[in-house]
């Protein structure tokens, strides 16, 4: 029987008060759960995703349900960053089926509104960048670009684009505006900072003219909308340096301005610390900053803090912290976290793991995904929906081998949509590599991949779990299932091949040499001088050099990149790892291969080839991984289909090595396709195609 979503118990009365409605100005809230603003990836060149996947947080309850940040202007953009755009009048209707779409079972819609003035390097619209104060753009990238100051002017022009963008939004039917003010990347906090702003007319110096703008904005607003919509206010909880906004001087604007917007939402400093991964912050990590703000007004307050404890979220609201649990992540890895709490499926609630894979998407342009919830922004593309499935086709039976996360979350789904299925795995536990990585320093969050999946499919009587199980091809053809699935995971390289050394490279036979999976094993060096060979760029060599350290070993770190851990720029990590190395002793190599590995190491740098040599008594090659595809390979050289196999497929790391979330997504997609018509060289997603422009061309005549 698949398993329903129905509610089976009533609210616990201790969670009543996350389900109070509270006022936003003008409009009411139904309960205390806020998405706060977003992005996805998607923005302004993936309407309809952006629309379905806000709907699928609608339908899960949450209370409001916020836009990413939309650029007002093209004299502010952050490509290549995608966002949501309001430029035109012609931007409405794409913006008008949002905001219907996240009032559609009652949450108030609200849209984040942002000039992003000193961190807008205009790539798209190549119109010169307006800040506060003259200077370099500052981005992620440090684009050789600089912005000119606003003029008097220039200032009058901008109150007049949000005037603009405030009217297309209420035109839109959205209820709540939030002015951006945070993580460096909204122009009212570079009015608000004296880091940002130099200027030395009514709108510099004084806190009380810094905040000239955002009051002339906030009454412009309330005058556009007649006083229609709600307006909050996004701005950083502390911004470091010495003449960053601290935590100090917010709190003394805030009570200079305690009732100016209707609602005050703060979020941590930089986009890094409030977005910080589990590795380096824990759930409710901006406590500090924002305990005590709530007395300063009387307006409600929001935070955030990668909150999935129910338990956790009370205490935010009853020790009078905040009056509105803010999530973005939360909400992402489970749109359906409000109901779940108030229907008591505590069990099921999908709780974030804190990776940011989800960040990466926005950070490299592409779409995002969820490593926890596999139908983020694939709920329009693909019709996949975080809770329901679609129901089972004409086969009856699915054999998984291999209960990682490419076959635990094949399991989950064809368990829910109703399939006969059996999960056999080698070893004794289930999760595959979450089961052996959530040990490591830092990643004991990954566990929760395997945990919820494990939880969903106990229960199931049509799912059957067989651990200790090592099946063979024999094992396999004699199972007798319709659909078989090898998920057997993937195995780090000991040969030092992956993106520096497309071949493998002299080793001396002498030499200790280790890899992740020894490590992970409980092997692996416990003393004396380790050289850890980073060629994977990813999270793992970090973390084992953490272990390594912890385990009394004196690290030495070699890498091809020019930083460490050079992915997790993606992640918002980067910074926070390089840091803990330095911290820690690491010995740092940058932009340095090995030639060929030995006691004597001979590193060449990337740069000049010029040579220099490391003593080690153990090497760690963290490299690439081969797919463990030798099982599917024995099967396809028998005749399986003569053995009543309907269909044999290779998923996960087994198939292509990658990080979780791809191997989730592996068996999500595996799952979805058992009994999906044959679409041929269809595209297994839809996509928009913008339309095309009917005008005449702008070309000077020959
Ligand atoms: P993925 O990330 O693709 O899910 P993992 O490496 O996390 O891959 O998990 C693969 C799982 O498959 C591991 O738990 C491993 O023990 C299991 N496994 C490997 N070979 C077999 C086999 N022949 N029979 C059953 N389980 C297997
Ligand atoms: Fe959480 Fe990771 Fe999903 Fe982002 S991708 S919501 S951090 S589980």
């Amino acid at each position: 029987m698949p398993r329903d979503t129905a509610p089976r118990t009533i609210r616990d009365p201790r969670y009543d008060i996350l389900f109070e409605p509270v006022r936003i100005g003008p409009k009411v809230a139904k309960n205390r759960f806020f998405q706060v603003p977003h992005c996805n990836g998607g923005g302004y060149r993936d309407p309809s995703a952006v629309v379905e996947m806000r709907r699928t947080k609608a339908e899960g309850g949450w209370g409001v349900i916020f836009t990413e940040q939309t650029e007002i202007h093209p004299t502010s953009e952050v490509t290549p960053y995608i966002e949501q755009r309001l430029w035109e009048d012609r931007d409405i209707p794409a913006l008008a089926r949002m905001a219907e779409a996240m009032k559609s079972h009652g949450a108030l819609a609200g849209i984040q509104l942002a000039y992003s003035g000193i961190n807008g390097p205009n790539l798209y619209s190549r119109e010169v960048p307006l800040a506060v104060s003259a200077g370099p753009i500052l981005t992620f990238t440090s684009d050789p670009v600089q912005a000119r100051a606003l003029t008097l002017t220039d200032i009058a022009d901008l109150r007049g684009w949000f005037r603009a963008a405030v009217r297309r939004s209420h035109q839109a039917g959205f209820d709540l505006i939030c002015l951006y003010g945070a993580h460096g990347f909204g122009i009212f906090q570079h009015f608000l900072s004296r880091a940002t702003n130099l200027r030395t007319d009514a709108y510099g110096g004084s806190l009380e003219n810094r905040a000239r703008f955002l009051r002339e904005v906030i009454e412009d607003a309330r005058e556009v909308t007649k006083g229609e919509m709600g307006i909050s206010l996004r701005l950083s909880l502390h911004e470091e340096g010495p003449r960053g906004l601290s935590n100090a001087e917010l709190r003394d604007f805030i009570a200079m301005h305690a009732d100016l917007p209707d609602l005050w939402d703060l979020a941590h400093g930089t986009w890094h610390a409030c977005s910080g991964t589990s590795r380096f912050a824990g759930e409710g990590a901006q406590e500090d900053l924002v305990r005590g703000i709530k007395a300063l007004t009387d307006k409600p307050v929001v935070g955030v803090g990668r909150f999935t404890s129910p338990d956790a979220m009370v205490r935010q609201v009853k020790s009078g912290i905040l009056d509105f649990i803010g999530a973005a992540r939360p909400s992402i890895a489970d749109p359906f976290l409000p109901k779940k709490i108030e229907e008591g499926r505590f069990e099921d609630i999908r709780e974030c793991i804190g990776c940011n894979i989800c960040v990466s998407g926005d950070m490299t342009g592409s779409i995002s995904r969820c490593t926890q919830n596999t139908a983020f922004m694939e709920e329009w593309r693909k019709g996949w929906h975080p809770e329901r499935m679609r129901p089972k086709g004409r086969s009856e039976t699915v054999l998984i081998v291999g209960a990682g996360p490419a076959g635990l979350e094949a399991a989950t789904v064809l368990g829910k949509r109703g399939y006969t299925v059996t999960l056999a795995e080698a070893t004794a536990t289930l999760g595959g590599r979450v089961a052996l990585e959530r040990k490591l320093p830092g990643l004991s969050a990954w566990g929760r991949v395997a945990d919820w999946r494990a939880g969903q499919i106990a229960p199931m009587p049509n799912v059957e779990v067989y651990r200790d199980s090592r099946l063979t091809a024999e094992d396999v053809l004699g199972f007798g299932a319709q659909h078989v699935a090898i998920a057997t995971g993937a195995t780090w390289r000991r040969d030092a091949v992956a993106r520096h050394h497309l071949a493998p490279i002299p080793t001396d036979p002498a030499l200790p040499l280790f890899t992740p999976d020894d490590l992970m094993a409980g092997g692996g060096p416990t003393g004396g001088r380790v050289m850890i060979y980073d060629d994977d760029h990813f999270y793992m060599a970090s973390v084992l050099a953490e272990l390594l350290v912890a385990r009394g070993c004196a690290v030495h770190l070699v890498t091809p990149a020019v930083k460490v851990a050079e992915w997790t720029t993606n992640t918002l990590e980067q910074g926070f790892i390089q840091r803990r190395l330095m911290d820690l002793g690491v010995t740092l190599s940058l932009s340095h291969a090995p030639q060929s590995l030995g006691t004597e190491t001979v590193l060449a740098c990337t740069y000049t080839g010029r040579e220099t040599t490391v003593a080690a008594d153990a090497l760690l090659l963290v490299t690439s991984r081969t797919g463990n595809d030798a099982l599917y390979d024995e099967l396809n050289a028998r005749d399986w289909r003569g053995a009543e196999v309907q269909s044999l497929h290779l998923i996960g790391d087994a198939q292509a090595p990658g990080p979780i979330a791809w191997a989730t997504y592996a068996g999500r997609r595996y799952g979805e396709g058992i009994d999906a018509p044959d679409q041929g060289d269809a595209l297994s997603f839809r996509r928009e195609v913008a339309a095309l422009d009917p005008g005449h061309s702008l070309l000077p005549t020959p």
